[in-house]
This record gives structure tokens, sequence and C-alpha cells, in this order.
């Protein structure tokens, strides 16, 4: 935990989590199409024009166009400020609980990679098999060189306790349901999410993500769960509830969420 805070380090960091915002947009867009992430540059995708260098700046550049193509006026979505913006934010974020470590790297990568899998899986309801890959090689390599919160052992139970959980819960809504309701897709991704929180944190991102898609359904999908067309994204869920449990992190290592919970209940 970060005590005396620099504005300097806070404002590079938010400026260099921006970019990585920028970044991740192109990933959100081209991965689950198979397109590269590194060509061509970023161009509007009415006129096929690139954008000019001096507009590419994240989330000012989105305001500097007032939202729209210099070229063919056409409207850019108010969703790739919104991505560079939470990307910054949540940079800063893990900054200030992890501090300049080896720590703060390995889990401000999961932190990206958990807002890609959010937007590519509201969008095309599916967690690409390449950031599986991906997070899965961070976890092992950061298991392997020690960057962890956690041992190899803890680790591992942490991801036979998340992906387990998900992938009973998964059966138990086929059979209830009579249609996937937790894919395949989110028991990977819950063997990763488990290998970075282990067992204690697994159950409360667990938790923080079903009462949230909870709320979600409740307020938004109400009486449209059993209609065969309604399809709900559960990573978004999974990646909120990971990261409020990594985000409620104390200053002396403890969570302010489990705290409050041992305190009330025993
Ligand atoms: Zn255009």
């Amino acid at each position: 935990m970060v005590t005396n805070l620099d504005p300097y380090i806070i404002i590079m960091l938010f400026v260099m989590g921006s970019i990585f915002g920028s970044f991740l947009n192109v990933v959100i867009y081209r991965v689950p199409k198979n397109m590269s992430i590194v060509y061509p540059s970023s161009h509007c995708f009415s006129c096929k024009k690139k954008i000019p260098m001096k507009y590419n700046i994240p989330i000012l550049g989105y305001f500097l166009l007032s939202g729209k193509c210099v070229f063919c006026l056409n409207r850019f979505p108010s969703r790739y400020a919104f991505i560079e913006l939470i990307t910054a934010i949540f940079t800063v974020i893990v900054y200030l609980i992890f501090n300049w470590n080896s720590l703060f790297f390995v889990y401000l990568t999961l932190t990206y990679l958990l807002i890609a899998v959010t937007f590519v899986d509201i969008d095309h309801f599916i967690i690409p098999n390449g950031f599986i890959l991906f997070g899965l090689s961070v976890l092992i390599i950061s298991l392997m060189l020690d960057v962890s919160l956690l041992g190899w052992e803890y680790s591992v139970s942490g991801s036979f306790v998340f992906a387990g959980f998900l992938f009973c819960i998964g059966l138990i809504g086929q059979f209830i349901l009579k249609k996937e309701s937790i894919g395949f897709g989110d028991v990977k991704l819950g063997l990763i999410l488990g290998g970075f929180l282990g067992v204690e944190y697994s159950i409360l991102a667990l938790y923080l993500s079903f009462a949230l898609s909870a709320i979600i359904i409740i307020v938004f999908y109400r009486g449209k769960l059993n209609s065969s067309d309604t399809k709900i994204p559960f990573g978004p869920y999974l990646a909120a509830g990971t990261l409020i449990s990594l985000f409620t992190i104390s200053p002396d290592g403890s969570n302010y969420i489990l705290n409050w919970y041992y305190r009330t209940m025993f």
C-alpha cells in the first residue's frame, strides 16, 4: 500500500493507463475478429481513413474530435473514451494497493486482461482462448518467479474452487433452464482467476459476481430469463467480482470486505 502520494507518479500512471486503455480498445475490437492487433493503425470504421496523430491522444482525443471522425463526421462510440478512462483509473488503483514492485505488474496485467474480457464478452458472448492462454501464462510465470500473493498450493486450490464452483453451477443451470447458463469459457476464466486469488478471495469474488449478476438480472432481465434468446454474458460479473476483491485489499494486507464480514458474523 502506498502511504506518501507523489502526484507526479499518479499523473504519470494515469497517462500510461490511458495509453494502455487505447491499446485495449484495439484488442477488444480486433481479437474476436482474428485481426492483427499491431497493424493497421487506428482508423475510422466508416471511411477507413487513418486518424491523424494529434487526435490519437487517449481520452482527450475523443473530446477534441467531439466524438466524430474529422473526415466523414461518423460518430465514434463514447465507449472508447470510457475504456481509456477506466483503464487509467484502475492503473492508479493497482499502484496504490501494490506499490512499485513486481506484484504491481502482475496484478495490473490481470486487471487489463479483465477489462478486455468484459467488453469482448459483452459484444460477442465469448471469452477468446487467446485471452485464457495469455492469463494462464502470466499466472504460471508469476508463480515460477515467486511474484504472486500466494504459493503454488494456494494458487492451485484457488483454481479448483473457482472453476469447480462455476462448473457445478453451470451443470445445475443447464438442468433448470435447459440451456447453457455458465459457458465453458467462464469455467476456464475461473481457473485463472482462482489461481491469482487463492481460496478465500475466490469465494469472495464468486459471491460478489453472483450478487452483482442477480441485481442486474432482477433490474434489467426480469421475466426474460427463460426465453431462449436472452443471453447474459457472465465474464463481466466475474471480472467485476475479482477486481472488487483485489481493490479492497487494506494497507495491512487483509481485505476490507472480509474484515467487515468476520467482524459482523463472529
Ligand atoms: Zn471517417
